[in-house]
């Protein structure tokens, strides 16, 4: 079987390349032929010789996830959706404004994680995205977008906020994350490379150490009791836990502050209390919160907060010092707003056994 190289950062693929009796600086060639031109095949790669292009097209491959669908918005949004195979496939979603183009890109074909308001929770898990499968949609955005490394750059951050749980895909998120910051790949800065997490605890101690990229906490509550109810890892890491870890991974964090994502829930965290134990909760974390009004699915079971709680949600928390920003609902014409990154998930009902692994593999 041949390999695909799009799973190697710089690191593996230098080694793959060593193995293979070659120069650790065709690694880099191959990379940026890849990461940067865009190259699908190793014919394109002119600047090699061509006995190890033959080599090359022998040993391995260059597999990009296929494009199924491509949707664009009235207000520049884009949205693709990729083939991952056996009936599965994960959105990104491209978001245009004036100073920054950001895409967010998915982790994970489903989620096993269950947060109660999440539709991506609701369809259940079916596996991990490979390191090839999660850059590749980085590759297809560049690609769609016409980006090559002479023009502008047009995604200049990424966020990990799309389909699943990064954390935990810890390794393969991490090669990706690799290869979005090499300047042999996207060269993107830490500072504009989020990934986002529900609060896996020794993970984010973990991703601290080997990759510190900014850091964004779906918060979604106040207080135990709530957070709990809908976002059910809090059982296992509780908001003390996660406070000390949101500190710790500052340490070595490229910003100086974490994002707490807080999804606004008509009358279930959204009332005035819950913004002043907020403020308590957060008071040794530096932060910014970004509130999200809730996007309702069909049997959500939620409501969207109304405007004027959301204003005086906010008002609170800007009372008491804190940058709060509403996240604007973007692309909702093709359902791209946040929490309505659906891809398609065939659910191997492992979500329960997924679920196990993950309370059991953290207890060691
Ligand atoms: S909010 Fe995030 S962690 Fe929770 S179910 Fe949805 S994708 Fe998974």
């Amino acid at each position: 079987m041949k390999t695909n190289l799009l799973n190697y950062d710089l690191q593996g693929l230098t080694r793959h390349f060593a193995d293979m009796g070659e120069k650790p600086f065709r690694a880099k060639q191959v990379m940026r032929w890849m990461h940067q031109s865009g190259a699908q095949n190793f014919d394109e790669m002119t600047d090699l010789a061509k006995s190890l292009r033959h080599k090359l097209n022998e040993q391995a491959s260059i597999e990009i996830p296929k494009l199924m669908m491509s949707q664009e918005s009235s207000d520049g949004t884009r949205k693709w959706l990729l083939d991952v195979g056996t009936g599965n496939g994960v959105e990104t979603v491209f978001i245009p404004e004036s100073d920054r183009g950001t895409l967010c890109i998915s982790s994970q074909v489903g989620c096993a994680l269950e947060c109660t308001f999440c539709s991506t929770g609701r369809q259940g898990f079916n596996r991990n995205l490979t390191a090839a499968e999660i850059i590749g949609q980085l590759w297809w955005a560049n690609k769609a977008m016409g980006v090559t490394p002479k023009n502008e750059r047009v995604i200049s951050n990424v966020v990990m906020m799309g389909m699943g749980e990064p954390m935990a895909n810890f390794d393969n998120v991490v090669t990706a994350l690799s290869i979005m910051l090499d300047d042999h790949g996207y060269g993107l800065s830490r500072r504009r490379v989020t990934v986002s997490t529900s609060g896996m605890v020794p993970q984010m101690d973990r991703l601290r150490d080997v990759m510190p990229v900014a850091l964004a906490v779906s918060l979604h509550a106040s207080n135990d009791e709530v957070r709990n109810q809908i976002v059910p890892l809090n059982k296992k890491y509780p908001l003390k836990e996660l406070m000390a870890a949101c500190q710790r991974y500052l340490v070595k964090a490229p910003r100086d502050f974490i994002t707490f994502e807080y999804v606004m829930l008509d009358g279930i965290n959204d009332k005035a209390q819950h913004a002043r134990e907020l403020i308590e909760l957060v008071k040794d974390v530096p932060c910014k919160f970004n509130l999200i009004p809730f996007n309702p699915f069909p049997n959500s079971g939620y409501e969207r907060s109304s405007n004027e709680n959301i204003r005086v949600f906010r008002d609170i928390l800007q009372q008491a010092g804190f940058v709060v920003t509403v996240r604007k609902t973007r692309g909702d014409d093709i359902d791209a707003a946040c929490g309505q990154l659906a891809g398609q998930v065939q659910d191997k009902t492992r979500r329960q056994q997924k679920w196990q692994q993950i309370l059991i593999g953290q207890q060691g």
